[in-house]
């Protein structure tokens, strides 16, 4: 029979990190093209624990970027988090899914007591809403997003950002990512946006920055001392560089948006050194 669990080539990711991965507990919302790029790395490292969360059906529009989507899914409108959940269990069978196909504000028993979670939603509302949502469960939480913005006749570019931030430190507020204009601006263009273009290797690129931030949190291959990271890709120059917005903002500020420093925690943080503290004993 087949070892599943051979994560030899990864061992570089420290003695406990298998465990600790098959342990972890995360959550994506949205399984269109960056959620389903997601789940599908975050299988083939061996998370143990996956809750999903998509109201929408697959349309043949989404074909072009959704990973693990057949052309018969299409024929018979698979839900997004079956498909996503078809993908996990091809790669882990033993991997312990949940789903909802609902809005995240409908299912948020599977975010509440999730270690990590990823945000993949569309527009500036939603992510400071889902932000919000992860600072009063004390989650660290992981946005990716692109954008196609036509800046001349026949020219267009190609532009998208990753951000981590954690419980009490700087949120995308404190960034400069979330402000009052940019979320005022989407507020009036609501129903006048069209079609939001997305490609499959930029999602991918995205995702895979997500994954990246995510496995620097969770296995001790490589300290994370960062209190925020926020990465933007350039599509057409296809670089990525550290975004120069947040340059002036003290990083050890506590952040005073949603409710300050009250009520926070960081279940993640206690299970790693809670495992370390074990293996000394
Ligand atoms: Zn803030």
């Amino acid at each position: 029979m087949t070892d599943d669990r051979d994560f030899s080539r990864q061992s570089f990711l420290g003695p406990y990190a298998e465990e600790l991965l098959a342990d972890v507990r995360v959550t994506i919302v949205g399984l269109g093209g960056g959620g389903s790029h997601i789940a599908q790395q975050l299988a083939h490292v061996g998370v143990g624990h996956f809750r999903l969360i998509d109201p929408d059906d697959i349309e043949a529009s989404n074909l072009n970027r959704l990973i693990g989507a057949t052309s018969a899914d299409v024929d018979k409108a698979t839900a997004k988090v079956d498909i996503a959940e078809r993908t996990i269990k091809g790669i882990r069978s033993w991997a312990s899914v949940k789903t909802a196909k609902a809005k995240w504000q409908e299912a948020d028993h599977l975010i509440r007591d999730t270690n990590v979670l990823f945000g993949c939603v569309d527009g500036y509302q939603q992510r400071d809403y889902l932000e919000t949502a992860a600072r009063r469960f004390g989650i660290p939480y992981i946005d990716i997003g692109m954008d196609v913005t036509k800046i001349g006749p026949e020219f267009y570019a190609v532009a998208g950002q990753m951000i981590m931030t954690l419980p009490g430190r700087p949120c995308m507020r404190c960034l400069g990512f979330l402000t009052p204009d940019n979320l005022a601006k989407e507020e009036n263009r609501y129903g006048d946006v069209g079609i939001n273009p997305q490609v499959v290797w930029t999602n991918g690129t995205l995702a895979s920055l997500a994954v990246g931030a995510f496995m620097k949190l969770v296995t001790p291959w490589f300290a994370n001392t960062e209190s925020f990271t926020w990465l933007e890709l350039d599509g057409n120059n296809q670089t990525v560089t550290a975004s120069e917005q947040p340059q002036y903002f003290p990083r050890e500020q506590q952040c005073p948006h949603h409710g300050g420093a009250d009520g926070l925690g960081d279940p993640f943080y206690d299970l790693r050194k809670t495992k370390e503290n074990d293996s000394r004993a």
